[in-house]
C-alpha cells in the first residue's frame, strides 16, 4: 500500500527526530578547552602533563587489534552506577541498548552513560515483541524513547535493538524510515537465565571472538558482579572492549540494515519477562 503523503510526513517527522546531532559531542568537549584560563596558568607543570597525557588517549583500531562488543540491553538497570564504575576502571566501553521506560525512571543513569562515552541504543519503551504490535504503536515505541534520551543527554540513539531480537519486515521498513540500522548479537550470555557468575563467564569467555558483539542485561547483579572478572579474563586473552561502532572500523551502517550479519537469535537468548523495576 502507498501512501505518499503520510510517508512524507513521517520523513520530516523523522529527520526532526531522529537525525544524529553531530555536534552533541564535540560542544561537550569544547568548554574543557578554553575554560579557566586563569586557572590553566596556575596549573602545576606536573598538573599540565597528566592532563596533556589524558587528552593523548587514542581510540582503538580494531582493524589494528582484537575487539569485542559488549552490549547490555533493556537499562538503566538499578546497579549501572557500579558497572560503569568498573568499565572506567577497566578502560572498557560498551553499547546500552536502554528502555525508555527506565530512562525515565532513572534519569541521573542514563546521564552517566552517555556522558562517559559509552554508546547509545534504541531498545524500546516498554519492550513489546514489535513482531505482535501494529506500525503505529512501533514507531512511537521508537520515536519516544529517541526523543527522551535526546532531552537528557543531547544525543539520539544511533541503533535500533528490537526487543528479544524479534523483527520482520515491517520493523525493518520503520527502522528504515526511521534511520536506524538493526543491530543483534552474535555472542550470549544467559545472564537473565543463569544468574550466576561463574555461568556467565564460561558462557561469554566461550564465545568470544575477535569482533564478537556480546548480548548482556545490565539488571542482572551477576552480570554486574561478574564484570571486574570477566573484563581482566578477556584483556588476558588479548582483548580489547569496545562500543559497537569502533567494532565497524569507521564503516557507516545503513538504515534498516541488519548486523552482525552472522547473528544468531534464538528465544534463549532473551528473558520474556523484564524485571528490572
Ligand atoms: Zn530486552
Amino acid at each position: 500500500m502507498r501512501l505518499p503523503i503520510r510517508a512524507a510526513t513521517c520523513l520530516a517527522l523523522i529527520a526532526a527526530v531522529c537525525a544524529p546531532t553531530t555536534p552533541a559531542w564535540s560542544v561537550a568537549a569544547a568548554p574543557e578547552a578554553g575554560a579557566g584560563t586563569t586557572k590553566a596558568t596556575e596549573k602545576k607543570p606536573a598538573e599540565q602533563a597528566t592532563t596533556k597525557k589524558k587528552k593523548k588517549a587514542r581510540p582503538v583500531d580494531c582493524a589494528k587489534v582484537k575487539c569485542i562488543a559488549l552490549t547490555f540491553d533493556d537499562g538503566p538497570g538499578k546497579r549501572v552506577g557500579t558497572l560503569l564504575d568498573t568499565l572506567k576502571k577497566h578502560n572498557a566501553k560498551a553499547t546500552f541498548f536502554l528502555e525508555g521506560q527506565y530512562v525515565k525512571a532513572r534519569p541521573e543513569l542514563a546521564k552517566r552513560i552517555a556522558k562517559e562515552g559509552h554508546q547509545l541504543g534504541n531498545h524500546s519503551y516498554r519492550h513489546p515483541d514489535f513482531t505482535k504490535i501494529d506500525e503505529e504503536r512501533i514507531r512511537s515505541e521508537i520515536v519516544e524513547t529517541q526523543r527522551l534520551v535526546h532531552k537528557l543527554t543531547g544525543k539520539y540513539p544511533t541503533t535500533l535493538r528490537p526487543p528479544y531480537g524479534l523483527y520482520n519486515d515491517k520493523v525493518q521498513q520503520i527502522a528504515t524510515e526511521l534511520g536506524l540500522p538493526i543491530i543483534l548479537w552474535n555472542t550470549t550470555s544467559h545472564d537473565w537465565a543463569s544468574r550466576n557468575q561463574d555461568a556467565i563467564y564460561r558462557e561469554v569467555l566461550k564465545g568470544a571472538r575477535r569482533d564478537s558483539v556480546v548480548l548482556m542485561h545490565d539488571w542482572v547483579d551477576a552480570t554486574v558482579d561478574v564484570m571486574p572478572r570477566l573484563l581482566t579474563a578477556l584483556k588476558k586473552r588479548g582483548f580489547h572492549v569496545v562500543t559497537v561502532d569502533s567494532l565497524l572500523r569507521g564503516r557507516k551502517l545503513k538504515p534498516g540494515e541488519v548486523w552482525p550479519a552472522d547473528a544468531t537469535i534464538s528465544p534463549e537468548d532473551t528473558p520474556l519477562v523484564q524485571p528490572n523495576d
